[in-house]
């Protein structure tokens, strides 16, 4: 925790330990008593347009070095093409939005402050259609327009500033926020609210550019067969109510809202993805939580608590039970020394090179691509 006085014009970093309670306890620390008059009050974390980009960039970096980046263009640039395509359509058409494929066969997809979208090799992989892969990429897109991070790490205690500061003015503060924020994306997911939102309205921004509205769900019953496939004991998983009830929900959606495109383009997909899916049991994994490590399971540091859950297998990233017996039979078979709470698609090994791969596209590139594939 840190509190800015500004009478005496010093930071006090108080680590590990409670907050000081009054001004007056604050002022005994370091023997300057008398000169801070009070200690100022600490406010939620306030985040302009430009630090949310600085914040998301930030973030982005940790979550690439974390998974690695698959380095082949053509790909990036197919992906780049859907997802700017949508986030043109979307209520943050301006930011500078980047789409990046993460090199790791567990099936995710991340969505970081200011328009930085992630998507991994597994889930493009497990995807088989274009309109499939748009509505993964528009629920992510709609977590960044409707600010779901930036609202859930303000609720943090950890990222809470003094009156005077900044987050771009504030190294230490920064930090803090990175931290909260990729373990809000990664390491907990959203909420059942932020989740149906994103469903609801990223199924919506697919069909508005032309995508058959279904594919959401197409990709995510898939993925709810593939795990109760995988394990018996994940069987839990593939009768878990919240799985069908965000189903039906999106299929409740699309019926009162009338959506009614109808562009899957299942063999453009094909031919710039040629992933094939590695079964949850094959993913080699490293220790949870283990964030910024690139997939050596022998540095993984030991995991000092388990992350808080949310409502349990929600997100795309928690569509998994992540405290069921599942764990124990991935831990055999992926032979991790510490896999406890271990959940192979947000725990697979990533690769090395967290280099972006950078695509350029011209206003006339997304018209051309948008047109060839019958989209408005
Ligand atoms: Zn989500």
């Amino acid at each position: 925790m840190m509190r800015r006085c500004a009478a005496a014009g010093i930071t006090i970093l108080v680590l590990g330990g409670p907050l000081p309670a009054t001004a007056e306890q604050l002022g005994q620390i370091g023997g300057i008593t008398g000169a801070v008059k009070k200690a100022n009050d600490l406010r939620d974390l306030q985040v302009t347009d430009a630090e949310e980009q600085q914040l998301g960039a930030a973030v982005s970096e940790k979550i690439r070095t974390r998974y690695g980046v698959v380095q082949d263009a053509a790909v990036h640039r197919y992906i780049a093409l859907v997802g700017t395509a949508l986030a043109q359509a979307s209520t943050r058409p301006a930011l500078p939005w980047n789409f990046v494929v993460l090199d790791t066969d567990g099936v995710n997809a991340f969505a970081a402050p200011g328009g930085y979208v992630h998507i991994t090799r597994g889930a493009l992989a497990l995807l088989e259609t274009e309109a499939e892969l748009a509505g993964v990429l528009g629920h992510e897109i709609i977590h960044v327009t409707e600010k779901h991070t930036i609202k859930s790490i303000q609720k943090s205690k950890a990222v809470q500033m003094g009156a005077s500061e900044t987050l771009s003015g504030s190294s230490a503060l920064l930090e803090r926020a990175v931290t909260a924020t990729y373990d809000s994306i990664v390491e907990k997911g959203f909420g059942r609210e932020e989740e149906n939102e994103s469903d609801e309205k990223g199924i919506a921004l697919a069909n508005k550019i032309g995508y058959a509205p279904d594919g959401l769900s197409a990709f995510l019953t898939r993925l709810k067969e593939r795990n109760k496939d995988s394990t018996e004991k994940r069987g839990l998983f593939a009768s878990h109510p919240e799985m069908d009830s965000r189903l039906a929900n999106i299929k409740k959606e699309i019926a009162a809202k009338k959506m009614a495109s109808t562009a899957m383009l299942g063999d453009r997909y094909k031919r710039f993805i040629s992933y094939t899916p590695r079964p949850m049991t094959e993913i080699a994994t490293v220790t949870p939580g283990s964030a910024g490590l690139t997939g050596d399971t022998a540095k993984a540091e030991p995991k000092k608590e388990e992350p808080k859950k949310k409502s349990g297998g929600f997100g795309l990233s928690r569509m998994l039970p992540t405290g069921g017996g599942g764990e124990k039979q991935q831990a055999q078979v992926t032979g991790s020394g510490s896999a406890r709470g271990v959940d192979p698609e947000k725990d697979s090994r990533g690769g090395t090179n967290p280099a972006p791969v950078p695509v350029k596209l011209a206003a006339a590139d997304i018209e051309a691509f948008k047109k060839e594939g019958g989209l408005k």
